[in-house]
């Protein structure tokens, strides 16, 4: 019986492995499919994403967000701006729209309490830990091995390595606890993304847009998974903190 219960652990975490490596390595390229794909459809309206962050701002924002040119491809929200590449801002694609719903929906959660401040807070701090990461695991290692092959037999150097390694996986979890975050995070800026896009598009075009955001959400799926496997090696890397 015991046996049977082991080998279905085994499969089940063997599906979940697979399962999360698959999430790792295609979330990108299927976005950027999606991403080209509805960057050639334009809306009905013929509405330009400038015009529509602007009619946003003045209905939701009371024209207080700032509106500010960034890099292509680099479409973000930051206290109280709204930044847009030139190629968004003059598009009417379906993408662009809900790109931008997506930094409006950034904005809202921003007026709405201090989720997403905490959080730009909290990842302030977790890169400063980050830079602790390895040094804590290399030391944590270092001790218990010389522990461990009588070159240090002290007790001590045990304790002092294991509470390196302890310092190591603390670390780790709050980047797994960060990079969770961010998804419930995303998924609420999204979330408000399509509130905005009802108010002008069809129903076959929110749905669209939001075949769109959903990919972008298992991105960060991605980020979450490769950083949860990145000491098995069978995922590419990705920074802790970023
Ligand atoms: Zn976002």
């Amino acid at each position: 019986m015991i046996t049977y219960i082991i080998i279905a652990a085994i499969v089940v975490v063997g599906v979940l492995l697979c399962f999360c490596l698959a999430v790792a390595s295609f979330a990108s390229d299927n976005f950027y499919e999606k991403l080209e794909q509805y960057q050639q459809v334009q809306n009905s309206q013929g509405i330009r994403t400038v015009d529509y962050v602007k009619a946003i701002n003045n209905a939701m924002f009371d024209n207080k967000l700032n509106i500010d040119r960034c890099a292509e491809y680099d479409d973000h929200y930051r206290a109280g701006t709204v930044a847009l590449s030139q190629t968004t801002m003059y598009s009417n694609s379906l993408a662009s729209l809900a790109t931008v719903s997506h930094e409006l929906g950034h904005a809202l959660q921003d007026t709405q309490g201090d989720k997403l401040r905490k959080h730009w807070r909290r990842k302030h701090i977790g890169r400063i830990f980050g830079l602790f990461f390895m040094p804590a695991v290399i030391i944590g290692l270092v001790l218990s091995v010389l522990y461990l092959v009588d070159v240090l037999p002290e007790m001590y150097i045990l304790v002092l390595g294991l509470g390196f390694l302890g310092v190591g996986i603390l670390i780790f979890i709050f980047a797994l606890f960060l990079k969770y975050r961010e998804i419930q995070i995303e998924k609420e800026a999204s979330k408000f993304a399509l509130k905005f896009l009802g108010q002008i598009l069809s129903k076959p075009e929110c749905k669209a847009c939001e075949e769109f955001l959903n990919s972008a959400k298992y991105t960060y799926w991605a980020v979450f998974f490769k950083t949860l496997l990145s000491w098995t090696f069978l995922t590419s890397k990705d920074s802790m903190f970023r």
